[in-house]
C-alpha cells in the first residue's frame, strides 16, 4: 500500500511539500514555502522571530507539527519535542523558494537529494542574500541518469525545462507502481526538449498517479504567452531603438536563461550587459558547471558588473577584486549610457538618482506582471519610472505550461489518477481527465495498483 499526503501546494501556487509512503520508505517531494506564507499575521517589519526557530510558526499554525522532521535547533524554542528523524529522504525538484525554503527547519540528518546545479545556486544565494537560508544538510547531488535509492523506494530524477536551471521532475517507483511528479515545468523555453523527455519517460512508466503542477490552469490566464525567443527578439528591438539612451532591465534573479537572453541582447545591439553583484556572483559560481553554459563574466568583453558604491559586504569586496576593471560605477555608465544594458533590481532603484538616465530610456520589466492593481511594489516601481521619465516595457516568458499544454501532457501520460498541486484551480483538471483525485491538505490518499481510495 502506498500513500500520498500533501502538506502544501494544495489549491495554492507553490509551497509543495508532498509525502510519499511505501512500506519502509517515507520520502518527501520538495520542502517549499508558499509565496503568501504567514501573510495573515505578518507584514512590513512584523515578521516571525528568527531567533525562536519554529515557535511563532507553530503558535500561528503556519507549519504542521510533524514528528521526526524538524531539527533540534528549530524545535528548541518550542514545546514540541525533538525526535530522531523518521524520514528516508527529501527529493528537491528545483531551486525556487516555494520548493526549498522550509529545508531551513529540517533535521540535517535527513538526506536531501537535488540536482548538482541546484546545489551550486543555493550556495551562491546563501552567500549573497539574506532571504535564502536552507542551512546545512546531508546534500546528495545527482545528474540526469542517476537513480536515488531510499529505504526500498527508487526514484529517477528526469530533467524538465523551467525558469530555473537544473530543474527536475521525478518518477518514484513504489511497490504499487510509479508515481510521476512534474515539479514546475514549461514547454516554451529554450530547453523544451527536456520537458518532452520527462513526458515521454512518464508515459512509458504507465504511472498509477501523476502529481502535476497547474500554475497557469486558470479561467483567466490573461498574461503574455511569450517564449524565451520572443523575449529576446522583443528586447533586441527595444535596445536597438534606444539610441543614446540607457537600457535597463529587471528579471528574476535565478533565471539563468534570462541572464543569457539579455547578455545576447546587449551583444546583438553592440552594448555591454552590466549585471548586479549578486548576478555576477551567481555567474562565477555556475561557471564550473559546463552543462549550464553561462556566459563567462571574466572573459566576455560584453559582460560587466555594477558596483553600488555602498559599504560592501565581504563577498562583494572579494568579487570586485577578482573582476577588477570589469566593475563599473554609476559614473562610468552615466558618461556613455548608450554603451550599456544595465540590470536594475527593485531594492536598488535609488541608483537611478546617481545614474541619471536620459529621459525616455527604456526599462524592461522581464518578470511576471503584477497580480493586481493594489500591488504596492509595482506602484512604487511605476513612481520611480515616472519620476525619471523612463519608458516601461513588459517582456516575460513564464516558467510554467499553459492550461492547454498541461491538458495535453495529462492526456499523453494517461496516469491512473491525476493529483493537481501548485494551482489555484485544481477543479479545472476534471476538464482534461476523468480520473482526478483532489488532494486534501494533510490527509493521506491511498494508492494501489488497481484503484485509489
Ligand atoms: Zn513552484
Amino acid at each position: 500500500m502506498t500513500k500520498i499526503t500533501c502538506y502544501g501546494g494544495v489549491a495554492q501556487i507553490g509551497g509543495n511539500k508532498i509525502l510519499v509512503e511505501d512500506r519502509e520508505a517515507r520520502v518527501w517531494l520538495d520542502m517549499g514555502q508558499p509565496f503568501d506564507y504567514g501573510s495573515d499575521f505578518f507584514a512590513d517589519f512584523l515578521t516571525a522571530r528568527t531567533r525562536y526557530g519554529l515557535r511563532d510558526h507553530f503558535a500561528l499554525d503556519l507549519i504542521p507539527q510533524i514528528p521526526g522532521l524538524y531539527s533540534a535547533e528549530a524545535l528548541e524554542p518550542t514545546k514540541f519535542l525533538w525526535k530522531p528523524p523518521e524520514f528516508s529522504a527529501i527529493l528537491i525538484t528545483h531551486v525556487h523558494s516555494d520548493h526549498v525554503n522550509h529545508l531551513g527547519y529540517v533535521d540535517p540528518a535527513i538526506p536531501v537529494h537535488l540536482g548538482a546545479g541546484t546545489r551550486t545556486i543555493l550556495d551562491s544565494w546563501e552567500t549573497t542574500s539574506t532571504f535564502v537560508n536552507v542551512k546545512a544538510h546531508d546534500f546528495r547531488t545527482f545528474r540526469t541518469g542517476d537513480t536515488i535509492r531510499a529505504d526500498g523506494i527508487e526514484a529517477e530524477p528526469i530533467h524538465v525545462d523551467h525558469s530555473a536551471p537544473a530543474a527536475y521532475g521525478y518518477l518514484v517507483h513504489t511497490s504499487e507502481g510509479t508515481i510521476a511528479y512534474t515539479g514546475d515545468l514549461r514547454r516554451h523555453g529554450p530547453l523544451r526538449q527536456l520537458t518532452d523527455d520527462f513526458v515521454e519517460r512518464a508515459t512509458k512508466a504507465r504511472p498509477i498517479a501523476l502529481i502535476t503542477e497547474g500554475s497557469r490552469v486558470t479561467p483567466h490566464d490573461t498574461r503574455q504567452n511569450l517564449t524565451e525567443a520572443d523575449v529576446k527578439a522583443g528586447a533586441l528591438e527595444i535596445v536597438r531603438g534606444a539610441g543614446g539612451k540607457l537600457s535597463m532591465v529587471t528579471f528574476p534573479g535565478r533565471d539563468v536563461d534570462r541572464i543569457r537572453t539579455f547578455f545576447e541582447v546587449a551583444k546583438g545591439a553592440g552594448r555591454k550587459f552590466v549585471v548586479d553583484m549578486r548576478t555576477a556572483h551567481l555567474l562565477l559560481t555556475l561557471k564550473n558547471d559546463k552543462r549550464l553554459k553561462v556566459p563567462d563574466i571574466e572573459k566576455e568583453d560584453s559582460l560587466c558588473a555594477y558596483s553600488r558604491q555602498q559599504q560592501p559586504k565581504r563577498w562583494e569586496t572579494e568579487l570586485e577584486k577578482r573582476l577588477k576593471d570589469k566593475v563599473l560605477t554609476a559614473e562610468d555608465i552615466q558618461k556613455r549610457p548608450e554603451d550599456f544594458v544595465l540590470q536594475v533590481e527593485f531594492p536598488h532603484l535609488a541608483e537611478l538618482i546617481d545614474l541619471e538616465p536620459p529621459p525616455g530610456s527604456p526599462f524592461i520589466h522581464s518578470k511576471s506582471e503584477a497580480f493586481d492593481e493594489e500591488d504596492i511594489s509595482d506602484r512604487v516601481l511605476q513612481n520611480w519610472l515616472d519620476r525619471f521619465r523612463l519608458v516601461r516595457h513588459q517582456l516575460h516568458a513564464s516558467g510554467h505550461m499553459s492550461e492547454d499544454e498541461i491538458a495535453e501532457m495529462v492526456r499523453t501520460i494517461r496516469p491512473k489518477i491525476v493529483v493537481p498541486v501548485h494551482t489555484e484551480h485544481p477543479e479545472r483538471f476534471t476538464r482534461f481527465s476523468p480520473h482526478v483525485v483532489q488532494p486534501v491538505r494533510e490527509q493521506a490518499m491511498t494508492l494501489t495498483a488497481g484503484s485509489t481510495g
